[in-house]
């Protein structure tokens, strides 16, 4: 009999007690929205606010609605205008190239390597040929590229960087914590990220003249000075005039549940790693199997795992798959034709140019996730990855023997 596992891979842990009680007395004394104080009080979404620009070293940070809004608001920030070309990773998440369109600006897309990170040279390629003046990079699934020399292609060139962060709050590159390079970053404390709050985001940076801008557009009013981790009133001189409120304010309930996690952050990320590399010693040296190489500079946090099955055909990969699914492990490809939950492909953004990008194809079409949920012990991880190593093994056999 195979072995099944019976976890649930949408599961995640419950909101600490404290952070259960924190958002109750929000919930008593009835003052949600983040402007509404009484007396002195400062308010969770401030506080909050002060707490994560602490917790990253940036000098200022805004919580807004989602992660998505939280890149919207910095390409904005930052200057990018309706139909700028906007850079960006072919491999990401839907709300990436979706917070360009939200701008009305132009996604330019660049390959991604083996390692899922931006490919260096196709960017340089890219900057030249397209002429565009700013980069979102996605730190897709958490991987991270060299950052060094990632940063000096882009300051040469003049090309401004925001670094979207939802796969990366808590890790770093060569010691720096994850957002902490480009000029401004974006999180997202969504459940299926690093921490729960339903829905929400963070942008965080050191301009004070983006932040300021920041803060405007996600509707602050004239109520810019209740916050404890923006510039003071003489950055908002010209931006409280200037700049359109685009209302995505976080409110205190939500900031009350993410205080409680934040100071567990660090905790948290270990856990992840723990599980990461548990699957990941399972699955190494399985035939026909190639595991992604974490780069020696890189802090990762393993809230999922990518492996490829390099150049196998589409049936190959749908019935391993299918076979894992029914031993109970949830396996995502990225490579299939039409977008299935959260996946899809570039080119199923179709309000974007049609763009040729053979490498990142290639990888897409034997990139296989899936995520690790906090609520699975490491022996469910082991059980995990020996499930797909038999799978993968057998598959592969199978294959291999009929050649
Ligand atoms: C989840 C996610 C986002 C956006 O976060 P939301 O809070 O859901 O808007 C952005 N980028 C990546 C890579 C993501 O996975």
């Amino acid at each position: 009999m195979d072995e099944r596992f019976t976890g649930s891979f949408t599961q995640q842990e419950p909101i600490p007690d404290d952070g259960i009680a924190a958002a109750v007395e929000v919930m008593r004394h009835g003052r949600l929205h983040r402007y509404n104080l009484a007396g002195d009080e400062k308010g969770e979404a401030a506080l909050l606010e002060q707490d994560f620009a602490a917790f990253t070293g940036a000098k200022y940070c805004l919580a807004v609605t989602s992660g998505g809004y939280a890149m919207a608001c910095a390409l904005r920030a930052v200057g990018v205008a309706p139909g700028d070309k906007v850079l960006s990773n072919a491999f990401t998440l839907a709300p990436v190239p979706g917070a360009i369109a939200n701008v009305g600006a132009v996604p330019v897309f660049v390959e991604v390597t083996e390692g899922l990170v931006l490919d260096l040279d196709d960017l340089r390629a890219k900057i030249a040929e397209s002429g565009a003046r700013y980069l979102l990079l996605s730190h897709m699934r958490g991987h991270i590229c060299d950052m060094d020399a990632l940063m000096a292609i882009c300051d040469g060139a003049g090309v401004t960087v925001i670094e979207d962060c939802a796969h990366t709050m808590g890790a770093a590159w060569d010691g720096v914590p994850s957002g902490r390079h480009g000029k401004a970053a974006c999180y997202s404390t969504q459940t299926y990220k690093h921490m729960n709050s339903g829905e929400g985001g963070f942008l965080i940076t050191d301009d004070a003249d983006v932040m300021a801008r920041a803060v405007m557009l996600s509707g602050s009013y004239m109520l810019f000075g209740r916050h404890l981790a923006a510039p003071g009133p003489e950055a908002f001189a010209d931006a409280r005039y200037e700049t359109p409120n685009m209302s995505g304010r976080m409110d205190n309930l939500r900031a009350a549940i993410l205080r409680s996690q934040l100071p567990r952050l660090a905790e948290q990320c270990a856990r992840w790693n723990e599980r990461y590399f548990e699957i990941e010693n399972g699955l190494r040296d399985t035939p026909g199997l190639t595991v992604i190489e974490r780069p020696d500079r890189e802090t990762p946090v393993g809230s999922s795992i990518q492996f490829l099955l390099r150049d196998w055909s589409a049936d190959d990969v749908l019935a391993v798959v299918s076979r894992c699914a029914e031993r109970g492990v949830e396996l995502k490809w990225f490579g299939a034709a039409e977008p299935v939950a959260f996946t899809s492909r570039y080119d199923s953004w179709r309000y974007a140019k049609p763009q040729h990008l053979p490498a990142t194809d290639r990888v897409l079409a034997g990139l296989m996730d899936m995520r690790i949920p906090l609520t699975f012990s490491r022996e469910d991880c082991a059980l995990i990855a020996s499930i797909i190593r038999q799978e993968v093994t057998r598959q592969f056999q199978s294959v291999s023997a009929a050649v």
